[in-house]
């Protein structure tokens, strides 16, 4: 490890240690962190940190963004680590990747400085592994799109003020014809359901979604139209129990993953009727949808350990932007 990211992660464990650690036992108890705590590590340099400036980021290679998740994760916090790999790994990774400008001059600054929060909404109840199955509906209107449906066990879902929602936008091309949705929670039509218990994770706030009527406007698409699985077929592998290829506290994560997925196949579990189709994404088994190895792709950043959800394939890796070694704490919001 070089000399700045050594300092980087000494700065960011201190914090960790000093400000953050000292209220995890009482926010598990609660089932749910502050949503101060967004802000905290948003002025402190800890979200999003590998954005390129303009962004809201420090322009600094991922492993500084892995840095940061192993500090939490070695401190034991893993619900907290898993909600900033979703907000920072994932959500952002999408709309840096796929977004165009003005999507990610709206969301990107405000996810890094922790004035927003993102979530991924894909899971519903009856369609976890295998997307094809989802039925949340996004239909074309003149304003737009509008959207119907439901989600679960949606990390960050009672914060969130921007969900990623994969819908099925043509209905006539099965697991084809899903596209991503970037719903601002402000919207009408836009419901948090219950912040659902847990064994493990407590802390780590996963929620049911409901969009009733929610009409958004053309521009909310994402990335291409019915190309939701192509985007995410290598990008969200839900493998919660690998522990996004950095130390999470594993058992704790593992117990809380295992729980909700055997419950859920427990009661879903008569839709298994297929061997894993186009799309669908299993749990624990290393291999992803798209074909790929998990942990033998260094696309997803994560090195030789299989990713918790992946992320979008980086198509800037090696990037050197401007580093910064200590942490921001004047980040602007
Ligand atoms: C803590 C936590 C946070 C989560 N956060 C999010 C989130 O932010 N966003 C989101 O969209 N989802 C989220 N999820 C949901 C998670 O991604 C799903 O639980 C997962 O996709 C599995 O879906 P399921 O639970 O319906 O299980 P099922 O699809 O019912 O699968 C149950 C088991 O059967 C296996 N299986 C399924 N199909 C096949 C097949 N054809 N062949 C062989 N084996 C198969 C699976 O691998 C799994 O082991 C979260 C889950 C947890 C536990």
């Amino acid at each position: 490890m070089d000399n700045e990211l050594q300092l980087f992660r000494d700065s960011a464990q201190r914090l960790f240690r000093n400000e953050v650690l000292p209220h995890y036992d009482q926010w598990e108890r609660a089932g749910i962190t502050p949503r101060s705590l967004w802000i905290l590590l948003g002025d402190n340099g800890l979200l999003c940190v590998d954005l390129p400036t303009e962004l809201g980021g420090s322009g600094v290679p991922l492993a500084y963004s892995q840095v940061v998740i192993d500090e939490v994760g070695q401190l034991g916090m893993a619900a907290l680590a898993t909600n900033m790999v979703v907000h920072s790994d994932i959500v952002a990774h999408y709309v840096l990747h796929y977004g165009n400008v003005a999507q990610k001059q709206q969301w990107l600054p405000k996810m890094a400085s922790g004035a927003a929060v993102g979530a991924i909404a894909m899971t519903e109840p009856g369609a976890g592994s295998d997307l094809q199955g989802m039925r949340t509906s996004a239909v074309r209107n003149d304003a737009g799109w509008l959207i119907n449906g439901s989600k679960t066990f949606i990390t960050n879902g009672q914060h969130a003020d921007l969900v990623i929602v994969a819908a099925k936008s043509d209905p006539k091309q099965g697991g084809k014809g899903i596209s991503l949705f970037l719903v601002d929670t402000t919207l009408p039509g836009f419901e948090r359901g219950r912040n659902l218990e847990k064994i493990g994770l407590h802390s780590g706030d996963t929620s049911e979604l409901f969009f009733n009527d929610l009409q958004l406007g053309a521009d909310a698409l994402l990335g291409e139209l019915n190309q939701g699985l192509s985007l995410g077929e290598r990008e969200v592998l839900l493998d919660l129990r690998s522990g996004h290829g950095v130390d999470l506290g594993g058992p704790v994560l593992a117990q809380g993953a295992d729980h909700l997925v055997g419950g859920v196949a427990a009661h879903e579990g008569d839709r298994l009727t297929e061997p894993a189709s186009q799309g669908q994404q299993l749990q624990g088994g290393g291999t992803d949808a798209g074909g790929g190895e998990l942990g033998k792709d260094d696309d997803c950043g994560h090195g030789s350990s299989p990713c918790a959800w992946g992320r979008p394939v980086r198509r800037d890796r090696g990037r050197r932007g401007s580093r910064r070694a200590g942490l921001r704490r004047s980040r602007r919001r």
